[in-house]
């Protein structure tokens, strides 16, 4: 056991994944919440296969794979037209050891590990520690918290931020976020119904272009979950209405019965990177880091990724003596990645899904029939929306 220290701030899916990592390397880990308990919340749902490769390493796959759902598959459809293509990961096998996408919500994942950090007698899990200010010197941080008991502080050799995108840490050393938010709120609307009773070629991750109304289907292990655009002229609480929220899900699979409305959430969307990941001894990871549409499934993975990649770090110069400058490579690796990858796809997808041109839709079908047909573009494709891509790109950065 070594005296060397890190604070975490936020116990979301990248402040618990990193929290292990450096668990598991004997490093003092104090992880600050700021909610009462891990958050509940129904938000991502979606682990791709590098992310599924990472969490092998940490020991907590087989338990997320238990508590979701293994979705080979994806589609590519149109509200008009139907399917227009789906692909299979299985093709990817030779690059990851999971050629597949798990849906779990995330709240799972931030579970089973915090279960796990418990068993670390130098990992210290703080609920209702809501950080407020740092400071820092050649030597240490020093973060500064409000608790029910009153304010606290605790000092460290390292900050990592992971805690969302309003992070307390890029607020207060004054790191841009610049981009921009979306007019439109996107909302979540979830069934428990089984939507293959009434589509029943639709599968558990589908795509559905529409000038008027796009729509990504993800099927969670105990809900169906509907994510489409809202109109922006419209209140929260008429687009929130009961009947409203039941008659979106009608509109992709129409039934004569009513759903059963499990869920809804709405909420605005940002495209989002911080102008840099480290600022002394503070790093930005996750949505502190960097956020964009939820269409690929690229915030919490993308987040995950970069918890994996600074920790990994972080235990090489607290363990091994490497330089710190190696947290200046996690911001080249990272951040180029999420401007160059993931915002230019999230970017992209979204424009796909909304395209009013007909013919330019047309085009974009047929391109995509095409790639199905083509061996080498269609593993090329699969290497992109799995990630496997992103993280080759951002290793490749030295
Ligand atoms: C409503 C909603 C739906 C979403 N749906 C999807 C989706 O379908 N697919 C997808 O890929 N992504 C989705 N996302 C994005 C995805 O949830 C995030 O990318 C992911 O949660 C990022 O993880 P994180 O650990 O960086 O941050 P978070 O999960 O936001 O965790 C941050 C943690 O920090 C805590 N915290 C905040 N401030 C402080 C503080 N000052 N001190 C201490 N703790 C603090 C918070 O309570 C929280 O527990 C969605 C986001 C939202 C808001």
């Amino acid at each position: 056991m070594n005296k060397k220290h890190v604070v975490i701030t936020g116990a979301g899916p990248v402040g618990c994944v990193s929290a292990l990592i450096l668990a598991k390397a004997g490093i003092h880990v104090t992880l600050l919440e700021a909610e009462s308990d891990l958050p509940l919340d129904m938000r991502a749902s979606t682990f791709h296969p590098p992310t599924l490769d990472m969490l092998d390493e940490l020991g907590v796959v087989q338990e997320i794979i238990k508590q979701g759902l293994i979705t080979p598959q994806f589609q590519y459809r149109d509200r008009q037209e139907g399917l227009i293509a789906e692909f299979d990961m299985t093709a990817i096998s030779e690059f990851t050891k999971h050629p597949y996408r798990v849906q779990a919500e995330q709240y799972k994942l931030t579970r089973i590990i915090s279960k796990i950090l418990k068993d670390y007698p130098h990992v210290e899990q703080k609920y209702s520690a809501k950080a407020t200010n740092l400071t820092q010197d050649d030597g240490s941080v020093t973060v500064h918290y409000d608790t029910p008991d009153g304010p606290q502080s605790i000092s460290a050799d390292y900050l990592m931020s992971c805690d969302g995108s309003r992070s307390f840490a890029r607020k207060t050393l004054n790191i841009g976020f610049p981009g921009y938010t979306y007019p439109e709120l996107f909302m979540v609307v979830s069934t428990t119904d089984d939507i293959t009773e009434v589509v029943p070629d639709m599968c558990p991750v589908a795509y559905i272009t529409d000038p008027e109304e796009w729509c990504a289907v993800i099927r969670a292990p105990e809900m169906w979950r509907f994510l489409i655009p809202t109109d922006p002229n419209m209140t929260e609480e008429e687009l929130l209405d009961i009947e409203f929220l039941e008659s979106r899900i009608q509109g992709f699979a129409p039934k004569k019965q009513k759903y059963t409305i499990s869920h809804s959430t709405l909420y605005p969307v940002n495209q989002r990177v911080a102008e840099t990941y480290r600022k002394g001894r503070v790093l930005l990871a996750g949505d502190a880091a960097h956020v964009n549409n939820p269409l690929g499934g690229m915030g919490m993975n993308g987040g995950v990724h970069d918890g994996v990649n600074v920790s990994e770090k972080l235990v090489q110069i607290l363990n091994e003596g490497a330089s710190d400058n190696l947290l200046d490579l996690y911001d080249r690796q990272r951040r180029s990645i999420a401007v160059e990858y993931v915002q230019a796809h999230s970017i992209r997808n979204k424009k796909i899904m909304e395209e009013k041109d007909p013919s330019i839709r047309k085009q974009r079908q047929d391109e995509i029939k095409a790639v199905l047909d083509d061996q080498e573009k269609s593993l090329e494709l699969m290497m992109q929306v799995s990630m496997i891509n992103s993280i080759n790109k951002s290793n490749a950065i030295v």
